[in-house]
């Protein structure tokens, strides 16, 4: 079970795409401040071509874009591999993303 998540690990990306930075700087499951007064508007979306954390109300906004799940995990913002996989041409990705379960 523990495999099929990972947390993303970008010190070790020799190449690094924006929205892996992204993905471990942006704050997730945090309100959305468009979104403010609205029901469920943690941010749990990264938009991997806006390179940045969105709520479910956001989605209509990015509908055309690479929406990536985030999840929470023992204190963790983990994202489900096979979810990269389907947004990403991911051979070489895989390699950058090292994943580990949980330390730090
Ligand atoms: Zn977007
Ligand atoms: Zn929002």
């Amino acid at each position: 079970m523990q495999r099929s998540f990972g947390v993303l690990q970008h010190q070790q990306a020799m190449w690094k795409p924006a929205w892996l930075e992204a993905l471990s700087t942006e704050k997730f499951f945090v309100a959305c401040s468009f979104h403010e007064h609205a029901k469920k508007n943690e941010k749990n979306i990264c938009c991997l071509d806006c390179c940045t954390s969105i709520c479910p109300h956001c989605v209509s906004t990015h509908r055309v874009h690479r929406l990536l799940q985030v999840r929470r995990y023992v204190y963790h913002d983990v994202v489900r591999l096979e979810d990269l996989e389907k947004l990403i041409d991911c051979s070489g990705v895989q390699v950058i993303c090292i994943v580990y379960t949980v330390c730090v």
